[in-house]
């Protein structure tokens, strides 16, 4: 089976996209690495993508850079409402481009 660009998740700390952008942010002040992720140097520019009503806090992730989607859950109720959102969209997005060929 074909793996899909979007089916998997990224483990924290991993600074790039799927499509290899640098997600590096500013370092993380030494004093205040604490109160992050064990081994976390640097905040991430990943894009947290809240649903609201569906879940209460980050239900995929986004790339500042390509606009790359991946994520967070690899399955359950979060990734299936995720996976349908993404799917309309892109009929939506296939319809819009099918509009100036007709
Ligand atoms: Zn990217």
């Amino acid at each position: 089976m074909t793996r899909r660009h979007n089916d998997y998740t990224r483990p924290l700390g991993d600074y790039t996209c799927p499509n290899g952008c640098d997600l590096h942010g500013p370092s993380i002040p030494k004093e205040s690495r604490q109160h992050y992720s064990k081994d976390a140097t640097h905040f991430s520019r990943m894009i947290g993508v809240e649903i609201p009503g569906l879940y209460d806090g980050v239900c995929y992730w986004m790339c500042p850079d390509c606009g790359e989607r991946w994520h967070r859950f690899a399955d359950g109720r979060v990734y299936d409402a995720v996976q349908k959102e993404w799917e309309r969209d892109l009929v939506y997005q296939v319809r819009e481009a099918d509009k100036g060929t007709r």
